[in-house]
């Protein structure tokens, strides 16, 4: 279960880690307890199975900086962390900046995040994820807190980023003909009022793809949201499930899942179609895409979704780790390189 990374290779990007460790003993507790077993870990370690209790951990650092809505101090503290991360990786991030909503104060700042991986190629994939947090819990059984309360996104928002982070340990090392850019997207939900827009950053990010080309060309685009519920059910959403360039894609998925055991990636649809970043992505970008959501959070009946329960207690590294392999095992599949599944 290796991917395709020389020894030689391998011992390189350790020695490449050595500064960051030193770095990473000046940064905050939370994220230095992150970055010191990835600094120390062997090569074999470094390129080993999606870490589903290492991913929580991102989590967890994650939800520590509170809330992390566009443009507040918690995104530019969870942007450095991101950076830090990918820098300790060998990794650099691409700040993909544009001008929020217009407030009192002038534009809201927003920047997509986007670390490629194997750069040169010009077939890439996309994985990616929200990274900002809704403003408030306005969902929350208690009316008060709807506009008062604290919102961190533990399981919308943090789940998501928190496998990015972890499944750049896993590609940052490959190569050949196929690449991967891991893709946060910002204004996902930079929402206050009924009127307000969603998914700001696909939207740009598509657009920019779809106006400027660029040299490369996105083969599919894999969303993750809300992907780290203890009670962890994946459905299809409906539009994918719908869209015949991106049905082949959401097939390979759960076929991976299947043969990985991951029952939790069950064949139904949501009963609600699912309008979330991977709309952008197929509708103005033209990329087959689809969105790996648990919108059940817990139960169909019971719901943590925009509440102030929303919180790391409520989600599970088993869960992450579940969602996480699935996505590796596909994606090293996808890529050719050894761990993947062959389509
Ligand atoms: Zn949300």
């Amino acid at each position: 279960m290796l991917p395709r990374i020389p020894n030689l290779l391998s011992r390189r990007w350790i020695a490449l880690l050595a500064p960051a460790v030193l770095a990473a003993a000046s940064m905050s507790p939370a994220h230095a307890a992150d970055a010191v077993p990835t600094a120390t870990a062997s090569p074999a370690a470094v390129t080993s199975e999606f870490d589903g209790q290492r991913a929580f951990g991102y989590l967890k650092s994650l939800c520590a900086l509170g809330p992390r809505y566009s443009g507040s101090p918690g995104m530019q503290q969870q942007q450095a962390l991101i950076a830090a991360h990918m820098q300790e990786l060998g990794l650099q991030v691409e700040r993909q900046e544009f001008d929020g909503p217009r407030g009192r104060r002038g534009a809201t700042p927003m920047a997509n995040l986007i670390v490629s991986l194997n750069p040169a190629a010009k077939e890439r994939i996309i994985l990616c994820a929200h990274y900002d947090t809704r403003p408030r819990p306005d969902r929350d059984p208690n009316p008060r807190l709807r506009t008062r309360g604290k919102f961190v996104g533990a399981n919308d928002g943090a789940s998501g980023t928190a496998a990015l982070m972890e499944l750049a340990q896993h590609l940052r090392g490959v190569g050949g003909r196929r690449g991967v850019d891991l893709v946060f997207f910002d204004g996902e939900e930079f929402v206050f009022t009924q009127r307000d827009r969603y998914f700001l950053g696909s939207e740009h990010f598509a657009r920019q793809y779809r106006d400027e080309p660029p040299q490369h060309k996105y083969a599919a685009a894999v969303l993750l949201d809300m992907i780290a519920d203890k009670r962890l059910g994946i459905k299809y959403d409906g539009f994918s499930n719908r869209w015949s360039d991106s049905r082949p894609l959401v097939d390979e998925i759960w076929d991976t899942a299947r043969k990985l055991g991951v029952w939790e990636f069950t064949r139904s649809e949501w009963p609600t179609a699912v309008s979330d970043d991977h709309l952008a992505l197929h509708n103005i970008a033209k990329i087959p895409a689809c969105d790996i959501i648990d919108f059940a959070y817990p139960d169909p009946l019971n719901s943590f979704w925009h509440t102030t329960a929303d919180v790391p207690e409520n989600c599970s590294a088993e869960s992450l780790g579940k969602v996480g392999r699935v996505v590796l095992t596909w994606v090293r599949g996808r890529l050719g390189v050894a761990g993947g599944d062959s389509p």
